[in-house]
C-alpha cells in the first residue's frame, strides 16, 4: 500500500512576516467607501470598528509585515501545519498527477481560522478592547474567536446565522466553552435583527444580516470592537502564513505546483493558501495555475457583479468593490455553511478580473461524493466546505488521467469535518439536494446594488 508522505517543517520556519500581495498587484486597489457620504474612508472612519493596527494593516501596501513574537508563540501550537502528498488518494483515482495537500485542520479549533482570530485578538487586546462582537455561519469562525477570546482575555459575542444555530448544538456548546456568548441572528438584541424579523418572523438569518448584528452592538460601546473572519484585506493577509510555509514544503518535496486550489467563502483560506504562489508569479517568479473554488448555490465569482456593494444586510460597512450577488441576495440553504455569503474578498475579486484566478463552481454532493472518497484514502474527513476544493483538485487530477499529463496539484485541506458528521449522515442517506439559487432573486438584489459615483 502506498506510504503516506508527509513534509514537516520545525518550528523556525513558522513564517516571521504576513505576505501583503498589495505591493505586487497590476492595479492598485479600489478605495473603500464611506456608507453614507461614498467617499473614500480613513482610517478613522473605521476607527469604531477595529484597532488601529488592523486599520493600518488593512490600507498597507508594505509587501510584509511582521508577525508579533507573542503571537507567534501561539501560532506554534500547530504551526507549521503539515504538508501531505495523497499517495493512497493518486493510487485510488489512478492518476499520474501529484497530489498535495497542505492540512489546517490542525489547529485548535479545527480550520484555518485560528490564523486571523488570534492575530486580531492579539491586536485589539493591545489597544486596551474588552470585548469583540462578530457573526458567524456555519459556526467555525465564532469556535476560533472564542478560543481567541480565551488565549488573549476578551469576552466574545457571537451572532450566529439562525438555520446553523439550530443545526449545530455542539458548536454553540464549543464557543461556550471558550466563555464565548452566542445568540441565534437574527435576534431581538439589536435594531437590524428586529428589523429583520419584523418583515420575516421565520427568517432563517444570513451571514449579511448577523454581521449587521455583530456591527450595531460594537459601535454602540467604546470598550467594545468587531472582527470579521474573512473577507477584509488584512484577514486575508493573516492566512498568508499557510502558502508560504507549503512554498518551503514544496520545496522540501522538490517540486513546485502546476495548480493551487482552495475554497472560497470570503477568500481568506484561498488566499492564504494562493497569495504567496500569486505573488511569486507575479514578480516573475515560477508559474502557477490557480483555482477558486465556490458553492454552485452561492455562485459569487462566477455569477456575481464586480461592483461596489456592502458587506451585510442593514447597509452599515464600508463599501467595498468585489464580486457580489448583492447584499439582500439569501442563498439557498446548503452544508457548506462557510461559503454562503454574498460577497468575495475585494483582493480575489480583483485578481480574478485581472486573470490570476480562475473560479469554479460545483454542487455540494458531488463535493461530499469527493470528500468521501478523499476521507476513504486519507482518513481525514474534510470540512464541507473544504469539499469544493478536494473536488476541484480531484477533478483536475482525473483530467491528467485522460490526457496522460503528470502535474502537480495542491490544494489547501481548510478544515476538518467532525462538527459536520450531520452533513455526512445525510449525504449518505440520500438526503442532500442540489438546491440552485433563485434567478429572480439574485437578479432582485444585483438590481439593488447602491450607485457609486466612483465606478
Ligand atoms: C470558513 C471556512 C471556509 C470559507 O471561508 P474563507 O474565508 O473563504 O476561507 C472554508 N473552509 C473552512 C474549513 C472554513 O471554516
Amino acid at each position: 500500500m502506498a506510504k503516506q508522505v508527509k513534509y514537516n517543517l520545525s518550528e523556525k520556519d513558522i513564517p516571521k512576516d504576513w505576505y501583503n500581495i498589495v505591493a505586487d498587484l497590476k492595479n492598485p486597489p479600489p478605495p473603500v467607501l464611506h456608507p453614507g457620504t461614498g467617499q473614500p474612508v480613513g482610517p478613522d472612519d473605521l476607527a469604531p470598528l477595529f484597532p488601529m493596527e488592523i486599520i493600518m494593516q488593512e490600507v498597507s501596501a508594505e509587501r510584509y509585515i511582521e508577525i508579533p513574537k507573542a503571537l507567534r508563540d501561539v501560532y506554534r501550537q500547530w504551526r507549521p501545519s503539515p504538508l501531505h502528498r495523497a499517495r493512497r488518494l493518486e493510487q485510488a483515482l489512478d492518476t499520474p498527477a501529484k497530489i498535495y495537500y497542505k492540512y489546517e485542520g490542525v489547529s485548535p479549533a479545527g480550520s484555518h481560522k485560528p490564523n486571523t482570530a488570534l492575530a486580531q485578538a492579539f491586536y485589539n487586546k493591545k489597544e486596551g478592547v474588552k470585548r469583540l462582537t462578530t457573526e458567524t455561519g456555519a459556526g467555525q469562525w465564532g469556535s476560533s474567536l472564542a478560543l481567541a477570546g480565551a488565549f488573549f482575555g476578551l469576552e466574545v459575542e457571537v451572532f450566529m446565522v439562525k438555520i446553523s444555530y439550530n443545526q449545530k448544538p455542539y458548536r454553540r456548546a464549543f464557543m461556550e466553552t471558550f466563555g464565548a456568548t452566542c445568540h441565534a441572528s437574527p435576534s431581538t438584541l439589536t435594531e437590524a435583527g428586529k428589523a429583520i424579523l419584523k418583515e420575516n418572523p421565520d427568517s432563517t438569518g444570513s451571514l449579511g444580516m448577523a454581521i449587521s448584528e455583530a456591527v450595531e452592538r460594537a459601535v454602540q460601546r467604546d470598550d467594545t470592537k468587531y472582527a470579521l473572519g474573512s473577507v477584509l484585506n488584512h484577514v486575508l493577509m493573516h492566512q498568508t502564513v499557510i502558502g508560504q510555509e507549503a512554498i518551503k514544503q514544496m520545496e522540501m518535496a522538490d517540486d513546485w505546483p502546476d495548480y493551487v486550489v482552495g475554497s472560497t467563502g470570503g477568500g481568506s483560506n484561498f488566499a492564504g493558501i494562493a497569495f504567496p504562489f500569486i505573488g511569486e508569479k507575479l514578480r516573475g517568479g515560477r508559474k502557477t495555475d490557480i483555482v477558486a473554488v465556490e458553492p454552485a448555490a452561492c455562485p459569487t465569482l462566477t455569477k456575481g457583479r464586480y461592483a461596489y456593494d456592502f458587506g451585510d444586510t442593514a447597509q452599515m460597512t464600508p463599501l467595498v468593490k468585489m464580486h457580489t450577488l448583492g447584499a439582500s441576495f439569501v442563498p439557498p440553504g446548503f452544508h457548506a455553511g462557510g461559503l454562503r455569503y454574498h460577497g468575495m474578498g475585494p483582493l480575489v475579486s480583483q485578481l480574478t478580473e485581472e486573470g490570476e484566478v480562475q473560479p469554479r463552481a460545483y454542487h455540494q454532493t458531488e463535493c461530499f461524493a469527493a470528500g468521501v472518497a478523499f476521507a476513504k484514502a486519507e482518513g481525514i474527513v474534510p470540512a464541507p466546505e473544504s469539499n469544493h476544493a478536494v473536488k476541484a483538485a480531484i477533478d483536475l487530477a482525473l483530467d491528467c488521467k485522460r490526457d496522460g499529463t503528470k502535474k502537480t496539484i495542491l490544494f489547501n485541506l481548510s478544515g476538518h469535518g467532525y462538527f459536520d458528521m450531520q452533513s455526512y449522515a445525510d449525504f449518505m442517506a440520500g438526503k442532500l439536494k442540489d438546491e440552485d439559487f433563485n434567478q429572480d432573486e439574485l437578479a432582485m438584489a444585483l438590481a439593488g446594488l447602491p450607485k457609486v459615483a466612483a465606478e
